[in-house]
């Protein structure tokens, strides 16, 4: 997808929208995950069918959630 070509439908028409995961539970309590900040990724979708994917755009970022939510 980020060749900008669908692997689904094999349009060429992507967009390409700024997105982010945020820390899960900052609904009150203690700042205990202050090691997990914001994310951010690049969302691709394709303008034709409607399939989307999303990239993580620091590969840095990509570590602190395998240490997160790695098995
Ligand atoms: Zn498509």
């Amino acid at each position: 997808m980020k060749n900008m070509l669908c692997p689904k439908c094999h349009s060429s028409e992507i967009v390409r929208l700024p997105g982010s995961i945020q820390p899960p539970s900052t609904l009150g309590g203690p700042k205990s995950l202050s090691a997990f900040k914001t994310i951010n990724t690049t969302q691709y979708c394709c303008a034709n069918c409607g399939f989307s994917e999303v990239w993580v755009d620091d590969p840095d970022d990509l570590k602190a959630l395998l240490k997160k939510y790695g098995f």
